[in-house]
């Protein structure tokens, strides 16, 4: 139960310390303690969602967890659960949305174009998605 001990804590109980899950100098850890604005449109105690800030279609949406883990495989090492629950905050968002379908995307490593050192899955629809992707 270890895994699931930091989580249960509400976002907002969150100190920057030795045993809490935030860095202090990512810019996703700032988004969820409300340090940065961004514009937030799902969050519970485990997950924040907020749309991209260089959207690449109608919906662009970064889905990510309340705890700092670098990517998509230590997120699904340190918690699966919170790892399956990305996923479905992407289908409720899709589902409040209407879309008629959808891509969730990982980048994983500088080569494939991850940027931001916070595991971040990017919800991207509203047009039709080319493959394969560039
Ligand atoms: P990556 O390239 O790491 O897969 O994705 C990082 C994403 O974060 C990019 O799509 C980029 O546009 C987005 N991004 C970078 N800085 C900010 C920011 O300050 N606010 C928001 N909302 N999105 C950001
Ligand atoms: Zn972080």
């Amino acid at each position: 139960m270890q895994e699931l001990r930091q989580f249960q804590l509400s976002a907002q109980s969150y100190r920057y310390g030795k045993d809490v899950s935030l860095d202090p100098t990512c810019l996703f850890c700032k988004i969820i303690e409300g340090h940065i604005p961004a514009d937030i449109v799902f969050r519970n105690e485990n997950v924040v969602a907020f749309n991209d800030i260089a959207p690449q279609a109608p919906t662009h949406i970064l889905i990510i967890p309340t705890l700092h883990v670098s990517n998509g495989a230590d997120l699904a090492k340190a918690s699966p659960t919170i790892t399956a629950e990305l996923f479905k905050v992407a289908e409720q968002l899709s589902n409040e949305r209407g879309l008629g379908g959808y891509r969730t995307v990982f980048n994983t490593g500088a080569e494939a174009g991850q940027s931001v050192f916070h595991a971040h899955m990017h919800l991207l629809g509203g047009r039709a998605l080319a493959w394969p992707p560039g």
